[in-house]
Parts: C-alpha cells; sequence; structure tokens
C-alpha cells in the first residue's frame, strides 16, 4: 500500500521533552541582565514562540520591541539555557518518545521534523541532553517567525521539500502539548495530534479542536493516529 507523503511536525516543550523549567529559568536569566528583572514575565510561556516571549516581556517592562533588541534577549538566553539544561533536575523525556520516532523512521515516504517556537539553537540545546535533536533533518523555529501558524507553515514546506513532493500532495501532520500547537495546525489545514504531557489536558486540546487528544505518545491508537488510519475526532 503506498501512503500519502506525510510530513510531522513536533513540538518540544511539553511534547518530546520537558526540562524542568531551564527554559524559562533562562529566560528570567537573560532578563534581569537585560532589564534589571524577571518579574515582567508573569505570564505562561506554553505553545508561545521564543521571540513572542522577549517581546511580551520587553513590552511589559516598557523597554524598545525592535527585532536587534530581540535578538540581544536571546542570545543571552542561548548562554544561560546551556548552563540550566545542563544542570536542571528534572528533565524528563515523555513516554514512547524514542518508540514514536523510531518507528515513524521505518516508514517509507514521511518526513520527521520540528514544529516549535524554540529558536534553531534553543532546540538543539533542549533536544541534545536527550541525544533527539539529531533525529529530526528539520523543522520550522521560533527564528522563522515569531508566529507559531507561520513557523509551521515553514515547516511543512521544508519537509515537503525533503520528501521531494509539493506540499499540496502531503499530509501534514503538527504533534503538540497547547492550544496555540492545535490552533496553528488549523491555520494550515494540518491534522494534529494533542498530547496531554505538559500544562492542559486532553479534554482541553480536544475542545480547541485537536485532530486526535491523548494522554501521552504511549496511548492506544496513537501509531493509527499518526498513519491518518483512525477516526478524526476534533471539530
Ligand atoms: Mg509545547
Amino acid at each position: 500500500m503506498s501512503r500519502r507523503p506525510t510530513v510531522f511536525l513536533f513540538d518540544i516543550d511539553g511534547t518530546l521533552v520537558s526540562t524542568g523549567g531551564a527554559g524559562r529559568k533562562a529566560i528570567e536569566r537573560a532578563f534581569v541582565e537585560h532589564t534589571g528583572t524577571a518579574d515582567v514575565l508573569n505570564f505562561s510561556f506554553a505553545g508561545m514562540t521564543d521571540p513572542a516571549i522577549v517581546r511580551l516581556g520587553l513590552t511589559n517592562a516598557q523597554k524598545p520591541t525592535h527585532a536587534e533588541a530581540i535578538a540581544q534577549v536571546l542570545e543571552s538566553y542561548l548562554l544561560a539555557l546551556a548552563e540550566e539544561v545542563a544542570q536542571t533536575p528534572s528533565f524528563v523525556i515523555h513516554p514512547a518518545v524514542i518508540e514514536t520516532i523510531n518507528q515513524l523512521a521505518t516508514w517509507a515516504h514521511c518526513a520527521i521534523g520540528l514544529g516549535t517556537g524554540n529558536i534553531k539553537n534553543g532546540a538543539r540545546v533542549k533536544l541534545n541532553r536527550a541525544s533527539l535533536f539529531e533525529r529530526f533533518h528539520f523543522g520550522g523555529f521560533g527564528c522563522d517567525s515569531e508566529d507559531r501558524a507561520e513557523l509551521i507553515a515553514t515547516g511543512a514546506q521544508r519537509g515537503a521539500a525533503r520528501l521531494g513532493v509539493s506540499l499540496v500532495e502531503c499530509r501534514v501532520v503538527v504533534i503538540g502539548d497547547t492550544p496555540k500547537d492545535v490552533a496553528a495546525a488549523r491555520a494550515i489545514g494540518a491534522q494534529s495530534l494533542a498530547v496531554a504531557t505538559g500544562p492542559y489536558s486532553s479534554a482541553d486540546l480536544a475542545a480547541c479542536g485537536a485532530t486526535w487528544a491523548v494522554e501521552s505518545l504511549a496511548a492506544a491508537g496513537v501509531v493509527e493516529m499518526l498513519l491518518g488510519e483512525w477516526p478524526e475526532t476534533g471539530t
């Protein structure tokens, strides 16, 4: 049976791994360095892109938010992130992540990439701790766009290019843990497999229109969902 070419775009935080707060600590350190305070970051980062987090923090601090200002904070963030990720005691790889990637890697006509709000070098730091970064050959990142739907679209285009087909010929499946992942998938006409390994329940994620919402990648039916052979449950 030949399957439709498929592009998989995996979110990182709350989906593949959780860094035990290392990402937040690193952004807080960058803000202390650049604005003197991290109190301006009193909002949830879930599903936000790195540049959007920095922009909102700088806005709260009543500081300039031009591209260069955001880039400077992100440069400090990356230096802090390497230290925080190396020393965090509670880094986890979520259930069945490795097994799922191993399984996808055996399928023909599929491209396994990232769809993440992390800037690419931050994604590398987080996933390298789990020896996972090299498993993903392309992606859409927070450095491609501050807007999640746009970076997901970029990742989908890169995946189609790897498969040597046009994007309209592909299924695209976004795997993520927040309503923002689901919304970005919907914005580009992609399917979404939402996992409750981040801050949201599977009921929350189903309610915002995920194609499928499960407790984790270890749930029954996940392989069939990724194959597109499981009934769609989203609205
Ligand atoms: Mg996430």
